[in-house]
């Protein structure tokens, strides 16, 4: 399994591999590594607590290529700006990210054209333009040595352009975020519940397992649940939601939790 500590190689096996250091609406980060390169998805935690959740994972934030941001969302953006100040890491985001005004100064920014593949050393990353509610949001595949990892959070609904984008991969991380019945009955006020289960706000449940079913699941060797809601969901009812697509083999499905994220996962 991957190793950080003391500058060996994140992941000694070579594999594309993935974790998670927390995910939901208080903070969400996801590492990714080919062992050869290493970026950080997001960063919503506080530095001290983005240092300890990575040392939990056995990184050190100098080992980190990138932070690579996908919108300006604070439980994704709250802990770039000091990450890369502190620890030199490079951030790559979109120009309007960036206008949202919320990073502040970074010492080496690198813009994101959705769409437009771009490389982190050895690693290929594809952007991808998302429904959601912020200036200019992306979602990330990934790709190294022929295996492909989606990321797809923050997603209000499902367009033909990312089922399209997300298509063929071996792993993907997928928002759950609520489940429709327990949003409608939960404690947000109307505005908000019209926000979060509207076309620009978060993916439902249902919606999660209505992409799967379009993706196709013959390829993908773990899926991901991520971006639960605290309020409006539990893990159970993400599982329930998505197991009957997987002819009961539920061990390719896992849950990101808010505090204690989710380990590091290897590619086959
Ligand atoms: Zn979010
Ligand atoms: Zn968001």
């Amino acid at each position: 399994m991957p190793q950080g500590v003391g500058g060996a190689p994140l992941s000694a096996s070579g594999k594309l591999s993935f974790a998670s250091l927390g995910s939901g609406s208080k903070g969400n980060a996801t590492l990714v590594s080919d062992g050869e390169t290493a970026v950080l998805v997001d960063c919503g935690f506080g530095l001290r607590e983005t240092e300890r959740r990575l040392a939990r994972l056995g990184v050190h934030p100098r080992q980190l290529d990138a932070v690579l941001v996908t919108h300006e969302h604070g439980d994704h953006l709250r802990g770039v700006g000091p990450l890369a100040r502190r620890h030199g890491v490079p951030v790559y985001l979109t120009p309007g990210t960036w206008l949202s005004g919320r990073l502040g100064e970074v010492p080496q920014r690198h813009w994101i054209t959705p769409q437009a593949r771009f490389a982190v050393k050895s690693l290929m990353i594809d952007p991808i333009t998302v429904p959601h509610d912020a200036r200019e949001p992306v979602q990330f595949r990934f790709e190294s040595r022929g295996c492909h990892l989606g990321v797809l959070t923050d997603l209000g609904h499902p367009t033909e352009h990312v089922i399209e984008a997300f298509r063929g991969c071996d792993a993907l991380i997928l928002e759950c975020n609520h489940d429709r019945h327990m949003l409608e009955v939960g404690p947000y006020p109307p505005q908000l519940k019209r926000r979060v289960g509207g076309n620009w706000g978060h993916l439902a449940n249902v919606q999660a397992a209505a992409l799967l079913r379009h993706l196709g699941l013959d390829r993908l060797q773990h899926i991901v649940c991520s971006h639960l809601s605290e309020h409006n969901n539990r893990p159970e009812l993400a599982l329930e939601a998505l197991t009957p697509l997987l002819d009961g083999d539920a061990s390719r499905l896992t849950i990101a939790a808010q505090d204690s994220g989710l380990q590091w996962q290897a590619i086959r």
